[in-house]
């Protein structure tokens, strides 16, 4: 029997140990799309414990809290951080088979050097040793990033940000890169006019641009484009339900502008031209700036309406989508490959199902300007695990080409998430080392050896053109 994680957790073959720990661990990490707060990367904060860091707004485990019949009072309300703890140690032992399960001891193994599984016994020691080690300066939130061997990181930040933080790790001469992504999810949502004037009126202070419609909106966030690429930044993303592909003539757009910002609510056809129009024009700013252009496709949002109530987005009531996008994104990226305005693009897909659908659209819009030029991103959120990896690797594999693949990001809030790039590498190296094994494919290591490397690193480096 295995010993549980040990240097070859998931490495079933000869091959697949070799790719990993000759090529792919020693890689250092790109990532291109995560939630950190970069406040806390400025201030470089140290953390008084690790239920603080664990179980602060980690909707995963507070999901997985609630589905062991916790009390919101542990997960998302006023019981101590050690408290809060005691309650994941209750619920992992639960939880074996997620990838919580895996995340959870990879963490502990990798930024505390503790082995010990974690259940309501080991519960105090893991606590008290982690917690000594996350106040000492070394585990600083930029000592964590550094001790995971982060190049590069891209956060996701409004266009009315001022980035202040990131002006500060910059001027403070941080080693790892962190960069501002663009996400003008706000300035989009127009399904509810008084939060969206209030935050319309954010915007035209912030641009110098007064909004009055739809052009000035347009114009006051090329302001921000503008500002955002001075500082560095190289990618927008964009949190959409579906591709808003309608169409509609530049008039009704602004008379549908006007209409909102005077505070009037917007019928469905309104909003969905209203999206369709703006979506179009964000992607042709990102071509204009030559960015990366993200989109994030498809989650139910808010869910459950009494927790929302209380506790507002993002406390773990969302999931996978179920919608029909495919005939909406062939509209929307053939419209810019016809004025030749299509950038480098990512499409990340919360539906397993629609993996395929995608792959397969994207085949028919690559073009010689730059290889792996629109990309199936990788598993994200719910297709986060094994299986979920596992398959998107596999659609990749079977409609396009693995070797172009800009391989795994966080999308993590947490500074502890990092052990999910070796997760992943793990799992691609074990899906290339079993076939070579089997005789599928051709045992040349230096060749697969170097595609493991790219995937791991130097496909988004040239991707992304950052360094
Ligand atoms: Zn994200």
């Amino acid at each position: 029997m295995k010993k549980f994680l040990d240097k070859n957790f998931l490495l079933q073959t000869e091959t697949a140990r070799n790719l990993f720990h000759e090529f792919a661990e020693v890689m250092p990490i790109f990532d291109y799309h995560c939630h950190l707060p970069v406040k806390d990367l400025a201030d470089d904060v140290c953390y008084d414990n690790i239920g603080q860091v664990w179980l602060i707004g980690d909707h995963y485990k507070w999901r997985l809290m609630r589905s062991n019949g916790i009390t919101e009072k542990f997960c998302t309300g006023d019981a101590t951080d050690y408290e809060k703890f005691e309650k994941w140690a209750e619920t992992i032992p639960m939880a074996i088979r997620n990838p919580l399960y895996h995340w959870t001891h990879l963490e502990l193994q990798r930024y505390f050097n503790i082995d010990t599984i974690l259940n309501p016994k080991t519960c105090k020691e893991v606590y008290d040793q982690c917690s000594a080690l996350l106040q000492s300066p070394d585990f600083s939130a930029r000592n964590l990033l550094l001790k995971m061997n982060v190049n590069l990181i891209c956060t996701t930040d409004d266009p009315v940000d001022s980035l202040k933080y990131h002006k500060k790790i910059k001027d403070d001469g941080y080693k790892v890169k962190v960069l501002p992504t663009f996400r003008p999810d706000k300035a989009m949502a127009v399904e509810s006019s008084r939060p969206y004037t209030k935050y319309i009126s954010n915007l035209s202070e912030i641009s110098g641009i007064e909004i009055k419609n739809f052009s000035s909106l347009i114009e006051a966030l090329e302001v921000r484009y503008q500002y955002f690429h001075d500082n560095g930044c190289r990618v927008a993303d964009h949190g959409i339900l579906t591709f808003w592909a309608e169409t509609y003539i530049s008039e009704e757009i602004e008379k549908i502008s006007t209409k909102v910002l005077s505070g009037i609510e917007l019928s469905g056809s309104e909003i969905s031209k209203f999206k369709s129009a703006f979506l179009y024009e964000c992607a042709k700013l990102n071509y204009k700036y030559n960015w990366v252009q993200q989109f994030h496709i498809g989650a139910f949002r808010n869910n459950n309406s009494g927790m929302f109530n209380k506790l507002g987005p993002d406390i773990g009531c969302d999931s996978i989508g179920d919608y029909s996008y495919g005939d909406k994104m062939v509209n929307f990226l053939n419209s810019l490959d016809q004025s030749g305005e299509l950038t480098k693009t990512i499409f990340y897909n919360i539906n397993p199902r629609d993996n395929e659908l995608i792959a397969s659209i994207i085949g028919s819009f690559q073009d010689s300007s730059f290889p792996g030029k629109l990309q199936l991103g990788p598993s994200w959120w719910f297709m986060d695990q094994i299986e979920g990896i596992t398959k998107q690797i596999n659609t990749i594999s079977n409609l396009g080409l693995l070797g172009r693949f800009i391989g795994m990001t966080t999308d993590s809030r947490s500074f502890l998430s990092y052990p999910r790039h070796e997760y992943f590498r793990r799992i691609l190296c074990n899906l290339i080392g079993s076939e070579v094994e089997n005789g599928d494919l051709p045992a040349d290591m230096d060749l697969l050896g170097k595609i493991v490397e790219n995937i791991c690193y130097n496909n988004s480096v040239d991707y992304f053109k950052i360094f």
